[in-house]
């Protein structure tokens, strides 16, 4: 077989797409662009809606961005080089307003770029498996796993996505209710990677971190809401419009406690 040279070896002789992946999306680099101000390099796709969400707040076209790197004021992106050509996006030139990206998006975004292994702790997922909770479905799942995967791809429709994971689990879930015989960790290890695996083309190098999210949530029983609530609490960030009341007692919006399954009765009142 005859080996095929492209134009691009000259330049860049086979970086290893593991060591320099996307910083946005952690995969390997796809149509690569660099910011012309810090020349940081990224999927085409990534830094372009990068640039949609960043300026989401804004009413008026931003004309330059804030590298997510190195946080220096860039003006175009630059792709499409193929050595003798390349193209330039200038920001805010197909500016329009994003509606969906709230700033609960942008912190479950954030989360994805932070340290949050302490929160295992707080939520604790082995306990989930251990008391056999996961037969009991999760009424909030459908919008947590909305709001996660909107955050992470930064595309404002992504049902499909949701409804071909959310069905992997259905389905799963099904499964175990008449097969119980492997044990708490095996179910768990069986569970991790039948979601990675129908998330991993979407989420790419985000997807062990989107399972580990998945579980606290899971694990947490708790609606969106008082999830992000004890969340952010933990982390010590503080995002005025999501806890903004953390200190009141929540009267009309009730913490909902971790559900037992086998619980005979509730003291639960609307
Ligand atoms: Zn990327
Ligand atoms: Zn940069």
């Amino acid at each position: 077989m005859e080996h095929h040279q492209s134009k691009g070896d000259t330049l860049s002789p086979h970086p290893n797409p593991n060591r320099n992946p996307c910083p946005i999306c952690l995969g390997p680099v796809n149509d690569e662009s660099y910011l012309d101000q810090c020349f940081h390099k990224f999927c085409y796709n990534c830094i372009l809606r990068w640039t949609k969400v960043a300026a989401y707040k804004h009413s008026a076209p931003p004309t330059s961005v804030k590298c997510p790197l190195c946080k220096t004021e860039n003006f175009s992106i630059i792709h499409g080089c193929d050595g003798f050509s390349f193209r330039r996006h200038f920001i805010g030139q197909d500016f329009h307003k994003s509606d969906f990206f709230t700033k609960a998006h942008k912190y479950r975004l954030q989360s994805y770029y932070c340290e949050t292994g302490t929160l295992i702790d707080v939520f604790n997922p082995t306990r989930y498996w251990k008391l056999h909770k996961y037969l009991q479905p999760s009424h909030w799942l459908y919008d947590w796993m909305r709001r996660e995967i909107q955050a992470l791809t930064q595309e404002e429709d992504v049902d499909i996505i949701v409804h071909h994971i959310l069905g992997v689990i259905e389905s799963w879930r099904r499964n175990e209710q008449t097969s119980s015989r492997t044990s708490p960790e095996a179910k768990q290890e069986r569970f991790r990677i039948l979601v990675s695996e129908a998330a991993r083309c979407f989420l790419t190098g985000r997807t062990n971190q989107f399972v580990n999210e998945l579980e606290m949530f899971l694990a947490s029983g708790l609606n969106m809401d008082a999830y992000d609530k004890v969340y952010l609490k933990n982390l010590g960030w503080k995002i005025p419009e999501i806890n903004e009341d953390e200190e009141e007692p929540h009267e009309h919006a009730p913490v909902v406690p971790n559900l037992y399954l086998f619980d005979e009765h509730s003291d639960y009142t609307e």
